[in-house]
């Protein structure tokens, strides 16, 4: 008969933990933080990372002058959707594959690796084909089809917070992708729906402590979709530093006021770079830091991509 190990501290049999549902995610397996890689960037060690751009790409002069700006800002990442999930079907459903050549160019321009949101299992190979890192929106959290098939992808995974999602279901999305053979997941809390209307979602940060405390994964925030309101961002931002975030996403445009959506959540380009001089100030009492604005001459080519 199998025997129990007594501890000799305690004199309680050593029975094994019972694994989560979502295991691979989970500490229990993989004690060590994990790190993702994203160009001459990791996500999930010292570096707090920034992914900054437009809600939508709309056109070349707006994608390439917000990627430039953010880009001179200290920004790691560019955002910018091409495939937008609209809740209304008569709404700006992004440009598609023109969309992503506008990334594309916007890369090429500042070396800024980029993150753009693919809504379908039939669009994975299309967009992976131009993006560095795939997102996988709110409403698409638990689309296990397409979570299934982005474990068979070779970028890695930006996974949001489903909309009514509690943190053990946004492990279990996670799940699918590890289990599909994909390691490189990252995290997103972008807020929750709750009774609370004075924004337009309730930001849940200590759903970061508990993600850290269950699982290995990187988890960054989202401060623009969580608040909906520009001038919460800054403050949401530095609250996300502080409660331990890997980093952030944050949606910065050109002409807040005409953007073809989220306006009323979008950073102007120097708001945000004020933003990124207090986050660089501050990341070191957090034991983070921010290189990119340390760096001399950024350059087009500096990131690696
Ligand atoms: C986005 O980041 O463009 C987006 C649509 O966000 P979310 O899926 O969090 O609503
Ligand atoms: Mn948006």
């Amino acid at each position: 008969m199998k025997q129990l190990t007594v501890s000799a501290e305690t004199e309680t049999p050593m029975v094994p933990k019972k694994l989560p549902a979502y295991r691979q995610a989970s500490r229990l397996t993989h004690p060590q933080d994990t790190i993702v890689n994203l160009g001459t960037y990791a996500i999930g060690g010292p570096e707090f990372i920034v992914m900054a751009g437009p809600c939508s790409v709309e056109a070349d002069p707006q994608m390439l002058g917000t990627a430039w700006e953010v880009k001179m800002s200290g920004a790691h990442i560019l955002r910018g959707g091409a495939f937008k999930p609209r809740s209304s079907p008569y709404s700006f459903q992004g440009l598609a594959e023109d969309g992503l050549k506008l990334l594309a160019k916007a890369r090429e321009l500042t070396g800024l690796g980029i993150v753009t949101e693919v809504m379908d299992s039939s669009d994975v190979d299309l967009v992976e084909s131009y993006a560095d890192i795939l997102q996988v929106g709110a409403r698409n959290s638990q689309n296990f089809t397409l979570l299934k098939r982005l474990g068979k992808a070779n970028k890695p995974v930006l996974l949001k917070r489903g909309l009514m999602n509690t943190v053990e279901e946004f492990l279990c999305s996670a799940e699918y992708v590890l289990a599909g053979g994909n390691h490189q997941v990252i995290l997103c809390e972008r807020g929750i729906r709750t009774f609370e209307t004075s924004t337009r979602n309730t930001l849940d940060l200590s759903s970061i402590l508990a993600i850290k405390e269950k699982s290995h994964l990187p988890v960054i925030v989202d401060p623009s979709h969580a608040s909906g309101k520009a001038n919460y961002v800054g403050p949401l931002s530095k609250a996300s530093l502080a409660v331990g975030a890997d980093g952030l996403m944050i949606e910065v445009h050109c002409a807040p006021e005409i953007a073809l959506c989220d306006g009323d959540e979008s950073l102007l380009p120097e708001q945000f770079k004020e933003l990124m001089l207090s986050l660089t100030e501050l990341a070191p009492h957090f034991g983070r830091s921010i290189s990119t604005l340390t760096q001399k001459e950024p350059s087009a080519a500096n990131n690696g991509w």
